[in-house]
């Protein structure tokens, strides 16, 4: 999710010795590019070099766009459970896992399993990185929570996002035409509660992985540019892609959903759901 909180840290002094920003009991590790927090007397073997790999995964995927502040550690904070992390002094929303805050801090809360722990690590560090690219302004909701989705795992046909897509492409089905869709915030604008937020995620994904896939990081860019610009979507579109409304680019959009979804089928069918953007649900 995006957020913002000013002048909640929780220490003041945290660039010496990182150490002295942990709360009292609390494990700390120290990565190249991470360091973590942890409300656990030990952490998994290589914790800091799996995390630091997820980091260099997203920072090679955002490429230019995940420029800004790379000189920067990140702060890593892992709560063990729910409880811990809605009392932290970050004041985490409630229906979050994780909370990602302008310029360095990220929340986790570690309560679910570690696969998702891993997910949810990669959807906010992807915030991180992804928001300091729009400097003091904040991203569009629709493109901030579809590329942190899309950094989510290494191998997007086992993402959860890849079976909402898949369920969109087989229905021939889309929760929300485009030209309303890219106006919504989720949280404010979307009825219909866990299921319309659900499906407003599964859409974001859908989106942003089409318009990255394609033309390349430089149509992406171009229209992150414009977007940043303060540009309209329809007129960023048109910039980057070519696309002369967004009724052309969404027909474009689901016959390439159609047809990726052909060659690259979900994987865990043997479940037989074809569409649960719920599973694991997450922020
Ligand atoms: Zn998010």
């Amino acid at each position: 999710m995006r957020h913002r909180l000013v002048g909640i840290l929780l220490a003041a002094s945290c660039a010496a010795r990182v150490s002295a920003a942990c709360p009292r009991g609390w494990t700390d590790r120290h990565g190249r590019k991470v360091v973590t927090c942890a409300e656990f007397k030990t952490l998994p073997p290589a914790w800091s070099l799996n995390v630091d790999s997820i980091l260099s995964r997203i920072d090679f995927g955002l490429g230019f766009l995940g420029y800004a502040g790379r000189e920067r550690l990140i702060e890593l904070n892992l709560f063990r459970n729910r409880g811990s992390y809605l009392a932290s002094s970050f004041r985490p929303p409630a229906w979050s896992q994780g909370l990602a805050i302008k310029p360095k801090t990220v929340l986790v809360c570690a309560s679910a399993r570690q696969r998702g722990i891993e997910r949810i690590l990669a959807h906010e560090m992807t915030h991180l990185r992804f928001e300091q690219y729009w400097g003091r302004a904040m991203p569009p909701p629709w493109i901030n929570e579809g590329v942190a989705m899309s950094e989510e795992s290494a191998d997007q046909s086992t993402s959860q996002w890849y079976w909402a897509m898949a369920g969109f492409a087989q229905r021939g089905y889309l929760p929300f035409p485009t030209a309303t869709f890219v106006k919504l915030n989720p949280i404010t604008d979307v009825g219909g509660g866990a299921e319309g937020v659900g499906e407003w995620y599964a859409e974001a994904y859908a989106l942003v992985q089409f318009l990255r896939s394609n033309g390349g990081s430089f149509r992406f860019s171009t229209l992150c540019s414009d977007l940043r610009k303060g540009m309209g979507v329809q007129d960023a579109i048109w910039d980057a892609y070519r696309y002369t409304s967004l009724q052309q680019m969404e027909r474009k959009w689901r016959r390439w959903m159609a047809d990726r979804v052909s060659r690259v089928p979900p994987r865990f069918s043997s479940s037989g759901r074809a569409f649960d953007p719920y599973m694991d649900f997450g922020l």
